[in-house]
């Protein structure tokens, strides 16, 4: 199981180090754990970081160092010992235009640049109300399923609806197990059935201290990206503790 904990464009340089300061009290025993600072905090939370957390950017460019400005590369991450990279958050596909082309173009970049990368789908409200919700995350994955350097062992897939996140509408149970049971079945059609067995599939939104029993006892949910809770040192030691 692997737990995220995405902390978005929040904290000032203080309150990041007085979280990573919190984390190195965490038990990660068998659980994987890697938290996402904003960038420009990256360096600082690394050398506060003690014990098996791992470090995540939150976005990277999409080709290699070079004139694009206010982007900050795979390459450049790697050079800071950053292992992990989030890519195609759905804040970023919302507010920054990301598209799938270029998100694809994004993780092909990372992986090559040797990151690991935890990737995310989800679909809005409407479109589960329309009843496109695996239509819609299949289409997000389909450039990705494509890539040559697509491993379960460099990337971990989140299933983020949109609805769920920031909202406190968490998916139910049997919502999040169908869908990730049909993004798998989805991978193991476009790729191998052994690939969809190791391919590690995050649930995301609205994961708290009260639902993540629930959600982490489900056959397809292989962890979590955590928002809001993953702030709040105790709550998302709950969460990680929920995994293990
Ligand atoms: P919340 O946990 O705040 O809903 O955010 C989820 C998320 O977007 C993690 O990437």
């Amino acid at each position: 199981m692997i737990v995220g904990g995405n902390w978005k464009c929040n904290l000032t340089r203080a309150k990041a180090l007085e979280l990573a300061e919190q984390l190195n009290e965490l038990d990660t025993t068998d659980v994987e754990v890697v938290v996402a600072p904003v960038a420009l905090h990256v360096p600082l939370v690394q050398a506060k970081l003690k014990r098996a957390v791992s470090l995540a950017a939150q976005n990277c460019g999409f080709a290699g160092n070079g004139a694009y400005t206010g982007e900050v590369s795979a390459e450049q991450l790697v050079a800071l010992e950053v292992p992990w990279v989030i890519i195609g958050h759905s804040e970023r596909r919302t507010h920054f235009r990301e598209d799938d082309d270029l998100l694809a173009a994004k993780l092909d970049d990372a992986l090559k640049a040797g990151l690991r990368v935890i990737f995310c789908v989800g679909e809005s409200h409407a479109e589960r109300a329309a009843g496109q919700t695996v239509e819609v995350c299949v289409r997000q994955l389909a450039g990705v399923l494509r890539l040559p350097r697509f491993t379960p062992a460099r990337v971990v897939l989140a299933y983020e609806p949109v609805w769920a996140i920031g909202t406190g509408l968490v998916a139910t149970p049997a919502q999040a197990q169908q869908t990730h049971a049909a993004l798998r079945a989805h991978v193991a059609r476009e790729r191998s059935a052994e690939v969809a067995a190791r391919l590690r599939i995050q649930y995301g939104g609205s994961v708290s201290a009260a639902n993540c029993a629930e959600l982490a006892a489900l056959p397809d949910v292989d962890g979590f990206l955590v928002g809001g809770a993953s702030l709040r040192a105790a709550e998302f030691a709950t969460i990680v503790r929920s995994c293990a």
